[in-house]
């Protein structure tokens, strides 16, 4: 199994080095050269089967025969074995036709657990092999940065910095990152906004000398590995409701594309899909392109489900590719022309491949809210905003009555307990493993937006620790 990159400039790459590499030199998102298949049988097979079973099943083309079969199953297992749910992803029953895929069961009671916890360990797993190590650095407004601190804690290999803007992530997402006890977790509070962690860290990266003395790598949403451990959910959901003998449709609140383009994936493997269908909140720009054939980028409007403001959803550009007919060259002109003009168009015929397999419906606030009410009041279930806007596209979006209707739940709803409390007027008590996390100790270092003290405490912490 070879990977190619979105643009057609960089090498083709192993599974192993796309894993460390994240981003094409390039600038393109690396994608499998072509999918794997899963036939009907091979999904009949996997009925009853667990998780980690299905996983190793799903996965094991993806890595070219990188990692040996036991060692993989033993990676698999333990990334999993933390979960609070024996079916990891339990689908829970609204009515005759909707159903929730539960993704919080994992140590920060996000979705993003799902591939992090699995990521942490290829990582480890390939440094140990090359006896290497890595700094990996990154920046958040929320949810990315537990779950890569919680996949990334006591890993030998690795230390994880991670910039947060001070006073501005909510105090679960805080204490979430700060009170891990772990020697090679770094927290750094920026005295400024997300964007300029953002820009601080893509600094640290552009610095040539820095990112080698420094071996800097990261676990971002663009990483091929994160996809791939995405795609099982979708094809564990649709084997327990009965796939292939059963016609399915997943709703996903998406940002950045990641966990739809997964969805994706799984279905070009051969997972039988009638639908997907996008759910954006007021940051509309997915919801607009489906409508419209127009990707234009427009400014970020803070909401109640935060971990879907963002401007540019950077893994469309994997589907775009396939939009392309996989040719990088004419991708590549239309993403230089994304960044000048910040907007492009697709083709009619290009829009009608799309609309054949994606529909969308965007939900403000005060939609988000109502959701989240209506919900708790016709099924008992308290949801979180983010699954608030994927359900209610569900809902909105035409599908035959038959076709069993697969909303993703991407957070716990105590992760987000004010809007869900102002909703529904219930307050959502954390799960009992997260039940003393307002009487942990914090470890965090409050440092200015500068660039040479950020890269002085980094190389200071990194020396200390191999020092030790
Ligand atoms: C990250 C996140 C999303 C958006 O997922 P993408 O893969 O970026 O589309 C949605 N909901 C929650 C709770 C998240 O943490």
């Amino acid at each position: 199994m070879r990977y190619i990159s979105t643009r057609g400039e960089a090498p083709a790459l192993s599974f192993e080095d796309v894993l460390l590499a994240g981003l094409a030199r390039d600038g393109g998102l690396y994608v499998p050269e072509s999918w794997p298949a899963i036939g009907a049988d091979d999904l009949r097979a996997m009925r009853g089967l667990t998780y980690p079973e299905i996983a190793v099943r799903v996965m094991t083309p993806f890595l070219g025969g990188a990692i040996p079969e036991a060692d993989f199953r033993r990676i698999v297992a333990d990334a999993y074995s933390g979960f609070e749910h024996p079916a990891i992803a339990p689908l829970v029953q609204l009515d005759e036709r909707f159903w929730l895929m539960e993704l919080f069961h994992g140590p920060t009671i996000a979705f993003k657990d799902y591939a992090l916890q699995l990521v942490g360990r290829l990582f480890d797993h390939f440094l140990a092999k090359r006896g290497s190590r890595v700094t990996i650095v990154g920046a958040t407004s929320g949810d990315t940065g537990s779950a890569a601190i919680e996949a990334c804690r006591d890993r030998e290999a690795m230390d994880i910095f991670i910039l947060h803007p001070k006073g501005r992530v909510s105090d679960v997402q805080r204490r979430q990152m700060t009170t891990v006890p772990a020697a090679n977790v770094h927290n750094i509070a920026i005295d400024g906004s997300f964007d300029d962690c953002q820009d601080l860290v893509k600094a640290m990266f552009n610095d040539p000398a820095f990112r080698d003395e420094m071996a800097l790598s990261a676990v971002n949403s663009i990483n091929w590995a994160r996809i791939m451990t995405q795609i099982v959910y979708y094809v564990a959901g649709a084997v327990a409701l009965g796939a292939p003998d059963r016609r399915i449709a997943f709703a996903v609140p998406t940002g950045n594309f990641g966990n739809i383009y997964a969805a994706y994936g799984a279905r070009a493997m051969g997972l039988p899909v009638e639908k997907l269908i996008v759910g954006s909140n007021t940051n509309d720009i997915l919801d607009r392109f489906f409508k419209t054939g127009e990707m234009a980028m427009t400014p970020v409007v803070p909401t109640i489900s935060p971990s879907m403001d963002i401007q540019i959803s950077s893994n469309f550009e994997r589907l775009l590719f396939d939009l392309h007919d996989r040719d990088g060259k004419a991708l590549a002109g239309q993403m230089r022309s994304f960044r000048e003009a910040r907007s492009f168009k697709v083709s009619a015929a290009q829009m009608e491949r799309a609309r054949a397999l994606f529909d969308s419906h965007r939900l403000d606030d005060d939609g988000i809210r109502r959701t989240i009410a209506e919900t708790h009041r016709e099924t008992g279930q308290l949801i979180d905003p983010h699954t608030a806007v994927g359900l209610a596209a569900a809902r909105a979006c035409p599908a035959d009555p038959d076709v069993a209707v697969v909303s993703l739940a991407c957070a716990h709803p105590a992760k987000f307990p004010d809007a869900v409390e102002a909703a529904s007027g219930i307050r959502p008590a954390l799960p009992p493993k997260l039940a003393d996390l307002f009487e942990r100790e914090e470890r965090l270092t409050a440092l200015p937006n500068d660039l040479g003290t950020i890269q002085k405490h980094v190389r200071d912490a990194v020396a200390r620790r191999e020092a030790a």
